[in-house]
């Protein structure tokens, strides 16, 4: 690549800023990991670790078998990675070169631009159709080299309706993205539809339903020709051993106390948002593992929150929303907390 043909790049990344999670409250309700926990299995793999003396496996062929199981697809149909955010990331870059386009729903996923215009992509914003779901026409009419849709879509909680899914991949010709980060929660997936196109790309985590966002294990589920393409532009050694050994059991040993913690969360998300309904608010209704509730001056109100220990994501003027407030659903205590102090809060925001 000659230094001009990184010009574009480089301008991209002097305009953005590096992310700084910083959540040091004693409640934090503000990046959807599970607050229930970890998996049993998967921290006595952890403990049991006798040396890192070797490198693992390159591509993580074993923790694709038991992947492939629990999706019902072909190890040949999965790639792995450092998190979902990793497999996202090449997946993008497998499929698009610099100059082409993403086109993406807006509001979702923060890091979807950010990867695009790294890799030299032209961004295209989608905003969310009424109801909250992608704006299929305009998928369809921007026929981008990739579309990223995600479902439930992060910030909203809100799942996309099937039709609208099928309509954007049979109305477009490049890769389709489709980030289900929080399907466990949702109990519905689009996975199917690798079967019916090779240009759809399914990305996964163990970071949400599976409690292990420490371990950072995404995955992908996609035809066997784009996934040898994903790992050609993702490279060998990304799933560290520690990472492997854990996620292998949590997936092969773990799987009923996964589905207990979604219980768990879908019982306390219902109760979140008949709470928040009684404090006056209009949260979005929600398939993942957080709610998403619309109310102005949501930056303050999460200043506020933090003050008092409590870390929610807020959000400034968000298309077709605007200031709302994102919250992960916890063990009930940690609701009760967040609502008395959400409830003094908006008081003192009158
Ligand atoms: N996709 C979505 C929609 C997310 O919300 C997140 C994390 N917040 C990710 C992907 C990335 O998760 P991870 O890299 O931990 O797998």
């Amino acid at each position: 690549m000659t230094s001009s043909s990184l010009a574009p790049m480089r301008a991209a990344l002097r305009g953005m800023k590096a992310y700084s999670p910083d959540a040091d409250c004693a409640i934090d309700l503000s990046d959807n990991t599970n607050l229930w926990g970890s998996p049993p299995a998967a921290m006595r793999t952890l403990a049991a670790m006798a040396s890192l003396a070797r490198y693992p496996e390159g591509y993580s062929e074993t923790l694709k078998g038991a992947l492939a199981r629990y999706v019902g697809m072909s190890p040949e149909s999965i790639v792995v990675g450092c998190g979902s955010d990793d497999v996202l990331e090449s997946a993008i870059r497998a499929c698009a070169e610099p100059g082409e386009r993403l086109a993406f729903m807006d509001p979702s996923f923060v890091m979807i631009p950010a990867f695009a215009r790294v890799h030299g992509l032209d961004v295209v914003r989608i905003p969310l159709a009424p109801g909250y779901g992608p704006d299929v026409a305009r998928f369809v009419e921007t026929n981008a080299t990739v579309s990223y849709i995600c479902s439930p879509n992060n910030p909203t909680g809100v799942p996309i309706d099937r039709r609208d899914v099928e309509a954007i991949v049979n109305g477009t010709t490049g890769a389709v993205i489709i980030d289900e980060a929080y399907a466990e929660f949702a109990q519905s997936s689009f996975v199917d539809l690798v079967e019916r196109s090779e240009r759809v790309v399914i990305a996964r985590t163990l970071s949400k339903a599976f409690g292990l966002a420490g371990l950072r294990v995404g995955y992908a589920i996609a035809s066997p020709p784009l996934v040898r393409e994903i790992e050609k532009a993702r490279g060998p050694f990304k799933v560290g051993g520690p990472s492997e050994r854990a996620a292998l059991a949590a997936i092969n040993e773990d799987r009923e106390w996964v589905s207990a913690r979604v219980t768990d969360a879908i019982q306390c998300r219902e109760r979140l948002l008949g709470a928040l309904r009684d404090l006056g608010l209009a949260p979005l209704p929600s398939a993942a593992n957080f709610v998403l509730v619309p109310v102005e001056g949501a930056l303050e109100i999460g200043q506020r929150l933090r003050e008092r220990g409590i870390a929610v994501r807020p959000f400034a003027a968000l298309p077709t929303i605007g200031d709302a407030l994102r919250i992960t659903v916890g063990p009930w205590p940690m609701m009760e907390t967040l609502i008395a102090n959400l409830s003094e809060v908006l008081a003192e925001c009158a």
